[in-house]
């Protein structure tokens, strides 16, 4: 009998009238045939909320004790769901990364996981159980439980349906599919049917959170179809496959934003061998991920060096950089919060000329400043002021032909 996976998000179960609706779906999927798994995230807001008593409680929660706290929310929805289940004359059973166990690394709040052991689900599985596994969380070597990192729901549903085998893992959330852009942001956002891994991940990583960056790299790795769904419709939402020859005819598939970065810029640094070695160094080592780096052509053997940091880490990275802009001598340091990065993403723009400059002339044409840009083989990306970026996202994706009566595709 074929495994499923299913993973439902925070808004499908927050509150207990929305866990009993996906009980009951879930139970008719089980008398379809299917073997089912299902991951749960916290209800919706949980994970908000017990961050912020960590950070009322102290500026800097140890890290150890923070993943204890914030996995509780998923233990929370794990519990209820499989009482709902069990009430409505089902067998059941919930795990807790540790119980399943989800084996990862050492990494406290952006833990990777390394291994799973399937026999306990498989067993209970066999018995005729529907299977609830708590997202986002796992063990490390030395029993200590960590956290995936948000969003790491939609990881713990693809590697557990990689470590099972199972035929699909479906990923049920709070809108219809993968759309062209955030239907949230443009009322005109097209659902689409299927989008390749490679554009998922880089819409993913461009700030569309619809699914976690790294689930979708999990399931390009170990081939396991997504299908992105809706929680409150049985229609039929977007699948997430490998790229097929008819996905390179679509130059532009989809438009991300982003506005949780900041940028950081070091006026006048000195030009020599090793000075970008010395300037990252405090950065990387204090685990800060660092996104774009523009470095402007020297001229006296000066330049200017801009790079972009998540908000989270901006105060930090700045008291970095000005300790490090102080010792090599340059002039200053300056930091903007309100910017935003916009991109187009498109496995059409490996065999297509010209879409950078239609990208800069559309953003010019809305008098949008660009402040800095990188590309990829399918994609290019923006960085512009922050209030524009509503703008930005609607009028891109109109020009590149991506609106749903633009393509006669009304859902
Ligand atoms: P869940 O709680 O189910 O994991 P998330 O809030 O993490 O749901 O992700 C769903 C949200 O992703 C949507 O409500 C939507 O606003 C946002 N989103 C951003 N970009 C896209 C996109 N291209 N397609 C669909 N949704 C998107
Ligand atoms: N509850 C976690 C979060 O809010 C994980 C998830 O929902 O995927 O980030
Ligand atoms: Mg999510």
């Amino acid at each position: 009998m074929s495994i499923i996976v299913q993973k439902y998000g925070g808004t499908s179960v927050a509150d207990i009238e929305k866990i009993g609706n996906v009980a009951r779906r879930v139970i008719e999927d089980h008398k379809q045939g299917k073997k089912i798994v299902v991951v749960l995230s916290a209800m919706a807001g949980q994970t908000d909320y017990l961050l912020k008593l960590a950070h009322d409680m102290t500026e800097l929660p140890d890290l150890r004790e923070l993943d204890l706290l914030i996995s509780t929310g998923e233990q929370v929805s794990v519990a209820l769901f499989t009482m709902a289940v069990k009430s409505m004359g089902h067998g059941a059973r919930s795990f807790l990364g540790f119980q399943v166990p989800i084996h990862t690394d050492q990494i406290h709040g952006r833990a990777k996981i390394s291994e799973i052991n399937t026999g306990s689900i498989l067993k209970e599985l066999d018995e005729g159980n529907i299977i609830t596994v708590a997202g986002f969380q796992g063990i490390d070597e030395n029993g200590n439980i960590t956290t995936l990192g948000r969003g790491g729901s939609d990881t713990t549903a693809v590697a557990l349906a990689a470590a099972l085998n199972a035929d699909l893992c479906e990923i049920f959330t709070d809108v219809r599919g993968v759309y062209t852009t955030d239907p949230n942001v443009c009322p005109k956002a097209r659902k689409m049917d299927a989008i390749s891994y490679d554009e998922m991940i880089e819409m993913a990583s461009l700030g569309a959170k619809i699914l976690e960056i790294r689930s979708v790299e999990f399931a390009k790795k170990f081939n396991v179809p997504i299908h992105v769904r809706s929680t409150f419709t049985e229609e039929r939402g977007t699948m997430v496959v490998a790229e097929t020859k008819d996905m390179e005819k679509v130059v532009v598939s989809g438009v991300a934003y982003n506005k949780n970065e900041a940028r950081i810029t070091i006026r006048k640094v000195p030009d020599r061998p090793g000075i970008a070695a010395h300037i990252f160094e405090p950065i990387f080592k204090t685990g800060i991920v660092v996104d774009m780096i523009v470095q402007n052509t020297s001229a006296d053997g000066i330049t200017d060096l801009t790079f972009t940091v998540p908000k989270s880490e901006f105060l930090k990275t700045l008291k970095l950089v000005s300790e490090v802009a102080e010792e090599i001598g340059a002039e200053k340091v300056l930091g903007d919060e309100d910017i935003a990065k916009v991109s187009i993403v498109g496995v059409g723009m490996r065999t297509h000329a010209g879409v950078a400059q239609k990208m800069f002339r559309i953003l010019a044409d809305e008098n949008i400043n660009i402040v800095m840009i990188s590309t990829s083989e399918i994609k290019i990306s923006c960085v512009i002021e922050e209030k524009y970026t509503e703008l930005a996202v609607r009028v891109l994706h109109e020009a590149f032909g991506l609106e749903k009566d633009q393509v006669g595709k009304e859902e």
